[in-house]
């Protein structure tokens, strides 16, 4: 039987309330017997500051470089807000993206009918909706030079943020968004706008030649990043998967993400390069919410972020959708039966605390 490798980062506030629920589903998951899951932990943000002065320890770095998958649940709280900057607890998280240069990052919008009256649109708008957002992550305004202000004297600056793009940053995350249409519904729909922006030209130009090329089997359309944005509160059902730079990207997952309820519901991936030796490749997952300061210690977070977050690690990162499936579902029919946590009380038959939650999703399973 293949061993599996997990490295776990609980980090601060909610982080390790979360991440306990997710330690039971690896349990399950080793009675299923399709695969040996062991768990490393390690210390990440605000956690990793107190213990050694660091947002993220050297060896937790390599522990995370060597693992098959790291889950990482929230870093952050006002406790750490004085610390300096370069060792603040989101440093750690930005040193991971960085250093195993995860590139693209995948946020699902998934609205369960159980929660489709927690949306802020009709339910029959959202009801049933599934849809994926790829968002290029290490490129783009967010990092192209030059970036700075100029003083221009008599009182006036000048800011400067520049957008670049080069054809292989496209192509691999293209290639992200056609592989996993081809598991999904077939379809991609490219967000750029070339209208205005030469990058969105050479963005579109690349992914059409690509979809040529590579994958003339999924449906391609290319809409302006302004009329997706439209379209997704109008009709976001239309979408499978969306494929964007880093600013558009940013904006528009942001805008998925209320069509489904709570934050407490949304998982997120980031991949890094295929490795062309193994095929496998460095990745990370991690719940959408943050460290959540404000319920931290009471018992009361929403686990299934977090679970849907190991649900995608063994989707993307160990070709086990079936076992991911079955997570979801159990998900799903926990939600059916008015199990809530207080964040989607709505409709609720029990509120439930963040481990009887898990206890809850495990039951199902
Ligand atoms: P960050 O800057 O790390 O993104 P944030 O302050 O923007 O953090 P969160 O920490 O995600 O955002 O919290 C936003 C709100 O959502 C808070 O009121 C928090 O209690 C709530 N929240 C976030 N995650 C959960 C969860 N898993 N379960 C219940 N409520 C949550
Ligand atoms: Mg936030």
């Amino acid at each position: 039987m293949s061993i599996i490798k997990l490295f776990v980062l609980p980090g601060d506030g909610i982080g390790p309330e979360v991440m306990a629920e997710v330690e039971k589903i690896v349990a399950w998951l080793n009675s299923e017997g399709v695969a040996r899951f062991e768990i490393e932990k390690g210390l990440v943000g605000g956690a990793a500051f107190d213990a050694h002065g660091a947002a993220i320890s050297e060896a937790d770095m390599a522990r995370a470089k060597a693992a098959d998958a790291v889950l990482l649940a929230a870093v952050g709280g006002p406790k750490w807000d004085g610390v300096p900057y370069d060792v603040r607890p989101e440093a750690g998280l930005l040193r991971l993206r960085k250093d195993l240069a995860l590139f693209a990052n995948l946020r699902p919008a998934i609205c369960y009918p159980a929660l489709a009256d927690a949306s802020s649109l009709k339910r029959e708008i959202v009801e049933g909706l599934d849809l994926m957002i790829v968002r290029e992550l290490t490129g783009g305004v967010y990092f192209g030079e030059p970036k700075q202000i100029i003083d221009l004297g008599n009182g006036q600056k000048r800011a400067i943020d520049t957008q670049v793009y080069d054809t292989y940053e496209i192509e691999r995350i293209g290639r992200v968004a056609f592989d996993l249409a081809r598991k999904r519904r077939n379809k991609v729909t490219s967000s750029e706008k070339r209208n205005v922006m030469k990058s969105g030209l050479l963005w579109h130009e690349v992914i059409s030649a690509l979809h040529v090329r590579e994958y003339p089997d999924v449906e391609l359309e290319h809409q302006l990043a302004d009329a997706l944005g439209m379209q997704l509160v109008r009709r976001p059902k239309q979408f499978d998967v969306i494929v964007t730079d880093n600013l558009f990207g940013d904006m528009l997952s942001d805008v998925a993400s209320m069509l489904t309820g709570s934050l407490g519901m949304l998982p997120s991936a980031s991949l890094g390069e295929k490795d062309p030796a193994s095929e496998s490749r460095k990745a990370l997952y991690e719940p959408v919410h943050g460290s959540a300061p404000d319920i931290a210690g009471k018992g009361m977070a929403n686990p299934i972020a977090m679970i849907g977050s190991l649900a995608m690690a063994l989707r993307y990162s160990f070709e086990m959708g079936e076992l991911a499936d079955r997570i979801e579902r159990a998900i799903s029919l926990v939600l059916e039966k008015g199990l809530r946590t207080a964040d989607i009380a709505g409709g609720a038959k029990q509120i439930l605390s963040t481990a009887q939650m898990g206890d809850a999703v495990l039951a199902e399973l």
